[in-house]
């Protein structure tokens, strides 16, 4: 019997990684790709410009703190801003299941305006197709994004150094607690948000003044913490070490993981950077991301060191050290 697709195949851990390697990475091996960044960038002349796109199939679709439209503009404009890019323009591509409220589809088109707006990017295209009942769920949107580079700026997880320090904008795992809460087959209930957030407003500031002393930016999302983390270590060729103590979670979405034995450092963020940044301008980008509302939070949570190449673990607060690994995906389908 034919292999099929799982559903851990979309889950951003081993399967996802496992899936591209060998269906995708033979058709297509552009340098770009294998780079593995948030986005990718391309020569132009006289400059670089971010080029990236993205899917989103969250359920539901409305949930506290945001919506599918809020969603697919911040993961892409976000994904822009990992490279140090200014989002420019964005498309949005809709494929929406029939029998979907026109009044529900609107209030997503409002939603994706409005955070727009405030990320100070245009749409500038967009598509629409509708599928038989049945062929899809609801709604799922696809946003592709462009953005120039500024000169002199050159992140990617590849640049990740021993010495290094890992810095968080803010609590972990508070969408993915959201999302999870918000499908309500838990019978529990909370006063969860999800942090969903275009970052550009936050970070081009930071990139402006700390820029050459950042190596790598990226937005945990889909496989959290953890997953980001092992993808940049192995990337770069690194070990790092996180301190437990350090990491800012609120005790909330500490309680619906306990409760669930899931892992916050695996649950995915749709409004937090991970900034992997040389020693000596550390302490300045933290304090310039805590004077930022959406940056209160933020911490050095952990190392950059010469180890074993892509080895990501975690001092435990009450002692010893255990490793973080990537995780298969099946965890948590559809969060994003
Ligand atoms: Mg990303």
């Amino acid at each position: 019997m034919s292999e099929m697709i799982r559903m851990a195949h979309g889950g951003g851990g081993t399967a996802t990684a496992e899936l591209i390697r060998r269906v995708f990475r033979p058709y297509f091996n552009h340098p770009e790709l294998q780079k593995a960044n948030d986005a990718a960038t391309v020569n132009v002349e006289g400059g670089r410009i971010a080029v990236t796109t993205d899917g989103f199939v969250v359920t539901p679709w409305r949930f506290p703190g945001g919506d599918i439209g809020k969603l697919s503009i911040c993961g892409t404009v976000n994904d822009l801003t990992m490279m140090g890019a200014e989002p420019l323009a964005l498309t949005a591509g809709f494929i929406i299941e029939e029998g979907f409220s026109i009044n529900d589809l609107a209030e997503i088109a409002g939603s994706m305006a409005e955070t727009a707006k405030t990320a100070g990017v245009s749409l500038v295209a967009g598509d629409t197709k509708v599928v038989e009942k049945g062929a899809a769920d609801g709604i799922f949107i696809t946003t592709s994004g462009v953005g120039v580079i500024p000169p002199r700026i050159f992140v990617g997880g590849e640049k990740a150094q021993p010495g290094d320090r890992i810095i968080t904008s803010g609590t972990l795992g508070d969408h993915g607690a959201t999302i999870l809460m918000a499908r309500g087959e838990l019978g529990l209930s909370g006063d969860l948000q999800s942090d969903v957030a275009p970052l550009n407003n936050m970070l081009q500031p930071l990139i402006g003044h700390c820029g050459e002393g950042i190596h790598v930016m990226r937005d945990p999302t889909r496989g959290g913490l953890a997953a980001t983390l092992n993808e940049i270590a192995g990337q770069a060729g690194v070990a790092m070490r996180l301190n437990q103590k350090n990491i800012p979670i609120r005790p909330a979405v500490y309680g619906l993981c306990d409760l669930l034995g899931l892992d916050p450092l695996y649950l995915a963020n749709e409004g937090k950077v991970i900034i992997i940044a040389k020693p000596e301008v550390s302490e300045d980008i933290l304090a310039r991301l805590r004077r930022h509302s959406l940056g209160r939070d933020a911490a050095i949570i952990g190392e950059v060191y010469q180890g074993r190449p892509g080895m990501v673990s975690i001092c435990m607060e009450e002692g010893g050290e255990r490793i973080l690994p990537l995780g298969s995906g099946e965890q948590l389908p559809r969060i994003c």
